[in-house]
């Protein structure tokens, strides 16, 4: 029964919903790791505000939570730029939630005043005319503008205003589909329809005068753009695509909200994992079997009872009068609205026959939230130029490749495949070079001179990495136990200097910081460090061993004395 499949629907919810929390704290954790390296090899040892605040914002971190983190590794927290961004965000957040009261009419900036002018004072549209025409005669009743409506007045060119009709055949944005675009224009003056929105029961053509001037309460002819025709493509194919959803991935699929643009079409639904790639290419397989039976589309409004009893699906959460219009697909008329398959609430756009949809094919598929999924796909013209897309890129890899397209697979793996082999090759080789340093280490070892117990290991290595080179400096610290160490080498032009000295030695006061900055000027160059460790860099690798001579008579110096 229902229940049954609501049940398991929901335990699987919460499943996934704790492993996908379990996977947001791993991933924020590996963000803290992130941040808390920058702070270290920043100046203040400070993490940023702004990678507390993506703690925070995107990965749940409490601010304390991230404090404390900080606090185990001597670190501090940036915690006036984080309150800072939590501010905007509070912000950010008001106005969005302004901009959903108002509809969207978002190039229009209402004045707090203005708004309650709007809501009081808005004429109601006639707006059926939009179902089954895309042009239509209508008399300007008024603007919108930053003062509210006005019933009076003239529209000047270049104005960007919201026009109001008497009535109209615009679509304005409800239920996922985008507002129409288009132009109302007069004999004498052109207005460009940007958008088109519902305050009320008032549709608002949002746009801006292109040429000459209206006058409020003159004739006026609405011509909605093309565009309609892609939109009614997709808004169809949404509800082809929510009836092979339930028909595949079972009843308990609802849907969870949709965009449908003249662009694409997107559809949220609730399932608690990712669909496979067989069951979505069932679903597209259902779809076109539809789409090319060229069955008929029709509407009816029917009392909400009636559209209940024929199961006609309502949104989650949307609210409807006691009159309902019922979308049916495959059902020539309203007489035929019990054998069509699927049945739904909607006051959108459509299509009058599936064949015109004219192909359908979904390009993602993705997690937005806890048990909810989300399937973006295209239709029509924007499904052929998206095709064509690929394969111009099939073609020219193609050439690059020099392989025809069916092998291109074939080709790019191998190609991956060498690449992995020649990155394992380098990683191998760069090793060896390692080792030799140390070699070349060791045998300095084996024919350096001796001031008592203490051993003297000075010379030149070849070229290699600070990294080795120090690598070589402990090693030889641990094997000769009482001994100073200067290295050198030259990297591409560059001098490395390397200074070590064991503790027993640094006790006489020999220090490794001491001998660097001594014969760093002699590479022309600088440097410095600890008593147990010090490095320096210059310009003259020529001189490095001048700089190595120079060392060893000051460690001599200084032991022997
Ligand atoms: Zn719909």
């Amino acid at each position: 029964g229902e229940i049954g499949e609501r049940a398991d629907y929901v335990s699987t919810v919460i499943e996934s919903e704790e492993a996908s929390f379990g996977r947001t704290l791993d991933r924020g954790i590996e963000i803290f790791a992130g941040a808390a390296e920058r702070a270290q090899k920043s100046k203040d040892k400070v993490i940023s505000g702004e990678d507390a605040f993506q703690l925070y914002d995107t990965f749940g971190f409490p601010l304390d939570l991230t404090q404390l983190m900080a606090q185990e590794r001597s670190l501090k927290v940036d915690t006036a730029k984080f309150s800072e961004l939590m501010e905007q965000q509070r912000q950010r957040a008001r106005a969005a939630q302004k901009d959903v009261w108002l509809s969207g009419v978002s190039n229009i900036n209402f004045s707090a005043s203005a708004e309650l002018t709007v809501n009081k004072n808005l004429p109601e549209t006639e707006d059926l005319h939009k179902y089954h025409t895309d042009q239509c005669d209508a008399a300007i009743a008024g603007l919108i503008d930053g003062d509210g409506f006005k019933d009076k007045g003239q529209i000047d060119t270049g104005a960007q205003v919201g026009i109001v009709l008497d009535k109209t055949c615009f679509y304005a944005e409800a239920g996922g589909q985008v507002g129409d675009c288009g132009i109302i224009q007069s004999a004498k003056a052109r207005f460009i329809v940007e958008k088109t929105v519902k305050i009320a029961n008032c549709i608002v053509h949002q746009g801006k005068v292109a040429e000459g001037a209206f006058d409020i309460g003159e004739k006026v002819h609405a011509v909605v753009s093309k565009d309609r025709n892609s939109v009614k493509r997709n808004h169809t194919a949404t509800h082809l695509l929510q009836w092979a959803l339930q028909e595949v991935l079972g009843k308990s699929v609802a849907q969870q909200g949709s965009y449908v643009g003249p662009d694409y079409l997107r559809f949220d639904l609730t399932y608690p994992k990712a669909p496979t790639a067989e069951q979505l290419g069932q679903v597209e397989e259902l779809v076109r079997e539809k789409i090319a039976a060229d069955l008929p589309v029709t509407w009816t409004i029917m009392p909400k009872d009636q559209a209940r009893k024929l199961g006609a699906m309502a949104l989650f959460g949307e609210k409807y009068g006691d009159e309902v219009r019922v979308v049916a697909l495959g059902a020539e008329d309203k007489n035929g609205i019990n054998e069509a398959f699927s049945r739904e609430f909607c006051g959108g756009t459509h299509v009058d026959r599936l064949g015109v949809i004219g192909g359908f094919k979904i390009i993602k598929e993705e997690s937005i939230a806890a048990g909810v999924r989300r399937i973006t796909a295209l239709t029509g013209s924007a499904l052929t130029s998206h095709l064509e897309k690929g394969s111009d890129i099939a073609d020219e890899l193609s050439a690059m490749l020099k392989v025809p397209s069916e092998s291109l697979v074939e080709r790019v793996g191998q190609l991956l495949k060498d690449n992995k082999k020649l990155a394992k090759e380098l990683k191998a080789a760069a090793r060896h070079s390692g080792t030799d340093s140390m070699a070349e280490a060791r045998g300095l070892l084996a024919k350096s001179e001796k001031t008592g117990e203490a051993s003297i290991v000075i010379g030149q290595l070849s070229t290699t990495t600070v990294e080795q080179a120090r690598e070589a400096v402990d090693m030889l610290k641990k094997k000769a136990k009482s001994a100073a160490i200067v290295l050198g080498f030259d990297d591409d032009g560059r001098a490395t200097l390397l200074a070590g000295v064991t503790d027993d030695l640094v006790a006489k006061g020999l220090k490794a910081g001491d001998i660097v900055k001594e014969i760093a000027p002699i590479v022309d160059g600088g440097g410095g460090g600890r008593p147990q460790m010090a490095q320096a860099g210059g310009k003259n690798p020529k001189k490095i061993g001048d700089a190595l001579t120079r060392a060893g008579e000051i460690i001599k110096q200084k032991l022997g004395g």
